[in-house]
């Protein structure tokens, strides 16, 4: 059921939104001139498979990457043309990692695969639900909201689903490119939410959308209101506000236990994005091949929004939106609050919401002064932790004691941070104790496979010398019974021909007779 007042979150912080210079920046189409470099890493989970190889001709829509086995999603191309390479590109992820990327040389003629899906224009409630999430599979779609979680997945939720939300907080600093499809493309918001919820079962959809955005809310209501199926709910502006845990609690009043998924409570949650991408998938056999992207920051000349083809470089993205006024102090993709830094080489995802480009004044490097003990931390933490304990545990390499406190349960959102007084790097912190924690877990598990591999490799010698004592003693028995045989023969013959004399005796260590030999 939804709450019929939504519930303040606790914590959080107001931050300046930063959103006034592209607000108003309809989402312009992009067709990039250049190579496009289209990762086969865009979700979580594994990564695609390559379908093409280099040299290939391919068209608009046709697989590029098969996803693999299990978490897994399908990638596509963007546009018609020619696979240059399938090479190592740097990924806009925190890891900074390269990552399989298959490198597209438009031929600019945009030219469609055959093979596309069929449009499926039955009312939602009319399609089968398997035949929603299979389109949602068949056309790559993951989380476009940042996690780039594999939709397909979620729609086939194995826990009864009650409750549908769509997330159009964006409550990230710079980030507009979510307001804008949601004033521009309502409907198309709106049906992709009926198709969800019909896939899984549920039997009431709100979109929460934050109360600075009243154009989107107008425009998504006149939509519900023509096509039904969703609650449209203004939430408070706040920092982390658009967290999916913190949207369920406003929204529902329910909370995500620890260690627990939504679904577990009945409710599923996806962006705005991806549920217009839904809509593309079953209405128009559309795969996920581009998305709406903010430029923005001091840096940028003319901050913009764009729908942009998948793997278009953010050097070419900037330079679409009148390039740099100055060098930037770091380029993010994603807003200032949890978007990593990435190279300008790196390209656009599936789940890259932003490209922005800070000034030096524009952000506020980390000083680690000491702890004053305030407690600000404290108040901001939407999550109820100590962030200054966690802080200062991981700083004395206590992990477990940082782990104690609640480091895993921390959603990395910055607002301790953003309030800090001592400008003490919180989230880096937090960051390093989880990167510490992960090796030690993987130490830990290599050095569990050594052991494993040590017992399974004494276990294989025990056995290989126990077969060859087996078969050393098989063959002693079997040459005293050849010895026996041979006695007995000689004997027989000496009976026989009691002139002959010549039978050799019995070795000393001949099997008594009668005794099973074993071949
Ligand atoms: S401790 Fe984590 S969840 Fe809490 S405010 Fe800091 S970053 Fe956010
Ligand atoms: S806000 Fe900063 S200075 Fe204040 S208690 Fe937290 S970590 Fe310490």
């Amino acid at each position: 059921m939804l709450l019929s007042k939504p519930r303040l979150i606790r914590g959080g912080v107001r931050t300046e939104t930063h959103k006034q210079p592209t607000a108003a920046c309809p989402l312009e189409p992009l067709h990039p001139p250049g190579p496009l470099y289209v990762s086969l890493s865009q979700h979580i989970g594994a990564p695609a498979l390559p379908a093409v190889r280099p040299g290939d001709t391919v068209a608009k829509g046709q697989r590029l990457g098969t996803p693999e086995q299990g978490l897994s999603a399908a990638v596509h191309a963007p546009t018609s043309g020619r696979v240059a390479a399938i090479t190592r590109h740097p990924a806009p992820h925190p890891s900074g990692l390269a990552v399989t990327t298959v490198v597209l040389e438009p031929d600019g003629e945009e030219r469609w695969a055959d093979e596309r899906p069929e449009p499926l224009t039955e009312e939602a409630e009319r399609l089968e639900p398997a035949t929603i999430s299979h389109r949602a599979a068949e056309a790559g779609i993951v989380g476009m909201g940042g996690a780039a979680f594999p939709a397909a997945v979620k729609l086939n939720s194995p826990r009864p689903v009650d409750t549908l939300i769509l997330n159009g907080g964006e409550c990230e600093p710079y980030l507009t490119c979510d307001d804008r499809l949601m004033r521009e493309r309502a409907a198309g918001i709106v049906d992709g939410g009926r198709l969800m919820a019909r896939a899984l079962g549920a039997r009431r959809t709100a979109i929460g959308v934050e109360d600075n955005k009243p154009e989107a809310i107008h425009a998504l209501r006149q939509a519900a209101a023509s096509l039904g199926g969703a609650e449209v709910v203004p939430v408070p502006s706040l920092w982390p506000q658009g967290s999916e845990k913190h949207l369920i609690y406003t929204l529902t009043g329910r909370e995500v236990p620890a260690g627990a998924l939504a679904a577990d409570i009945g409710v599923v949650a996806h962006n705005v994005g991806t549920a217009y991408a839904v809509h593309r998938a079953v209405r128009q056999g559309r795969p996920l091949i581009s998305r709406p992207v903010t430029i923005g920051g001091g840096a940028v000349a003319t901050p913009t929004n764009l729908e942009a083809p998948l793997g278009t470089p953010f050097r070419t993205l900037l330079h679409q939106a009148g390039g740099l006024r100055e060098t930037p102090a770091r380029v993010l993709a994603g807003g200032p609050m949890m978007g990593p830094i990435v190279p300008l080489e790196a390209a656009l995802a599936k789940g890259t919401n932003g490209v922005i480009a800070l000034t030096r004044s524009e952000i506020r490097e980390a000083e680690g002064r000491p702890c004053i003990r305030c407690g600000r931390c404290v108040d901001a933490c939407p999550m109820g932790l100590m962030p200054f304990e966690i802080a200062n545990r991981a700083a004395a390499g206590d992990i477990d004691g940082a782990a104690a406190s609640g480091l895993m349960d921390c959603l990395t959102c910055g607002s301790c941070a953003y309030v800090c007084p001592s400008a003490r790097p919180l989230v880096q912190l937090f960051h390093y104790a989880r990167g510490q924690r992960a090796e030690r877990a993987a130490a830990k598990e290599r050095t569990e496979l050594q052991r494993r591999m040590a017992e399974q490799r004494a276990e294989r010698q025990r056995r290989e010398q126990e077969r060859k004592k087996a078969a050393a003693a098989a063959r002693r028995r079997q040459r005293a019974a050849h010895a026996q045989g041979g006695a007995e023969q000689a004997q027989g013959g000496a009976e026989a021909e009691p002139q002959d004399t010549g039978a050799e005796g019995s070795p000393p260590d001949a099997a008594p007779s009668g005794e099973e030999t074993v071949s």
